[in-house]
């Protein structure tokens, strides 16, 4: 099936339904969305020769025509790429290039970036502004009834992992892995419905994007803040006004929303669900989470390579406060989402017991096709369906998955493996730190130390000896930090993912 048929149907069955909004203005209802998505479809193939298979790709910031472009993709079968706005020009062109890309949709705001990289993009390739006339234009055109019919396995969204190593590498995910996606939204996340409505106060271009198909399905509204990105003021004024919100937000992003509530004095009214992931969240921030803004989280752990969709910590686990391990289960990410299996290997690839560390591999129907042209990465990555994540945890007897780091990021020290989360989780607990970040640096005696950068509370002082005796407290002696870093903010990737490799390398010059 085409994905882009829930559009169609729900255009169909609730056509006056309010779809896309930015701030509290509508832009259009259901059936001006599909309308527009079928007219911009027959637009690609006519105007610009587009064929089903072929790329399309959207560097655009967060706007709601990037929703109706995508969906006209979609239409005629094409293929998504979805490019971060914040990327720089001669990322974006790399990415068009490696792709293949015939047609870049841009936003007034990027399409200067594009334009000095030209010379890095596909010869063929032209560019079309969603601000412009001449887009207004394309989306008012007579569309094609129907989205052209798909096979589960055809390629719809082919998206460029973050790269913190290296050059990304294009996730091609199908129409079949986004329904997989979609259903396990509906079963394990938070059940959608025509109420709600889904603010996009992340990247669409990512993860939070991807989360419009479910409330397409459901016809839900589908909102983006006037300021196109993530404000927690414009989120909490919004959330009263809009009522039934559910976001998607990476835990940074959690944690300036609990500031901003805290300072407002309010606990997010209006907003039902926030939906955190992307990256770890410390029990410490959790807690406070909850204690502020009262039940309303769901944890998904997911990557880009099986989007959204390894496990999910429900609210109906963060709420079980009784449970006699409550707060080891706070701690973790959840279970196999529902077409999901999961498992713990060890170095020899062997499968690994409950407690036992290792790497996480997950197998299911979310999981990618593979990656574009790159079939060297495949076979590292993907071994009889089963996805290597390149990430260490463990699983409890009960199936919850509590991850320790990213197996690069682990540290060895005299010989032992110390993961930087429990470090991490630790220090979090002292009320001077607001952000920590552990890492390992080269040491003659050790091979490597635990490095912690810290980034401290308003009005908190430096004080290594507070901290040392914090973390004596609570960790073994050899995994306790034997330097301590103080940095005014810790260096993070467009997602809001801190960049252990940029502190590395920043450490040891
Ligand atoms: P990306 O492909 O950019 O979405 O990054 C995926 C990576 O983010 C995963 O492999 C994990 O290392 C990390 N990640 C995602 N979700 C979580 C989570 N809930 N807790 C901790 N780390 C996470």
């Amino acid at each position: 099936m085409n994905i882009a048929e829930w559009l169609a149907s729900t255009a169909r069955l609730r056509p006056e339904a309010p779809a896309l909004l930015t701030g509290l203005d509508l832009d259009a209802d259901y059936r001006t969305f599909a309308d527009r998505a079928a007219a911009i479809g027959v637009a690609l193939a006519r105007e610009y020769g587009i064929k089903p298979g072929d790329r399309v790709a959207l560097f655009a910031s967060n706007c709601t025509q990037y929703l109706e472009c995508l969906y006209g993709i979609w239409w005629m079968g094409a293929v998504a790429i979805p490019i971060n706005a914040k990327l720089h020009g001669r990322e974006a062109a790399w990415i068009c290039s490696d792709a293949g890309a015939s047609l870049a949709f841009v936003s007034d705001d990027t399409v200067e970036a594009l334009t000095a990289a030209s010379a890095d993009l596909p010869a063929a390739m032209k560019t079309l502004s969603v601000d412009s006339d001449a887009y207004r234009a394309m989306r008012e055109g007579e569309g094609m009834p129907a989205p052209l019919a798909r096979e589960v396995d055809d390629l719809a969204w082919l998206f460029y992992t973050s790269g913190t190593t290296g050059r990304p590498k294009g996730v091609m995910l199908s129409h079949g892995n986004l329904v997989a996606m979609s259903m396990c939204y509906l079963a394990d996340v938070d059940p959608a419905t025509p109420q709600d409505a889904s603010l996009y106060a992340a990247p669409i271009s990512h993860g939070a994007g991807l989360y419009n198909l479910p409330h397409v399905r459901m016809g839900g509204r589908h909102v983006v803040p006037e300021s196109g990105g993530f404000d927690p003021d414009e989120v909490l004024n919004l959330a009263r006004q809009l009522d039934n919100v559910v976001m998607f937000g990476a835990p940074t992003m959690v944690r300036r929303l609990i500031d901003a509530a805290k300072r407002r004095g309010e606990n997010g009214e209006g907003i039902r669900t926030i939906i955190y992931g992307g990256g770890p969240m410390y029990l410490a921030d959790i807690r406070e989470a909850i204690a502020v803004m009262g039940q309303r989280f769901v944890q998904i752990y997911g990557q880009g390579e099986s989007p959204m969709t390894i496990t999910a910590l429900s609210r109906e686990w963060h709420m079980n406060t009784d449970h006699p391990r409550y707060l080891e289960r706070l701690a973790s990410v959840g279970a196999a989402q529902s077409v999901m299996s999961v498992r713990i290997t060890g170095e020899d690839g062997e499968v690994l017991g409950a407690g036992e560390t290792g790497e996480v591999e997950a197998k299911g129907t979310a999981v990618m096709l593979g990656y574009w042209n790159n079939p060297k990465a495949n076979t590292e990555t993907l071994k009889d369906g089963w996805l290597r994540t390149g990430d260490v945890g463990r699983l409890d007897e009960d199936g919850f998955l509590t991850l320790s780091d990213r197996s690069k990021d682990v540290i060895i020290s005299g010989g032992t493996n110390i993961y930087p989360r429990e470090v991490e989780e630790a220090l979090l607990t002292h009320a001077d730190v607001r952000e920590v970040s552990a890492i390992g640096l080269p040491d003659p005696d050790w091979g490597e130390i635990v490095v912690a950068c810290v980034v401290l509370e308003e009005g908190a002082t430096r004080n290594d000896a507070r901290l040392d005796a914090h973390c004596l407290a609570s960790i073994a002696r050899f995994k306790r930090p034997k330097r301590y870093v103080y940095l005014d903010a810790l260096p993070k990737n467009n997602y809001g993912k801190v960049l252990k490799t940029e502190l590395r390398q920043m450490l040891r010059k």
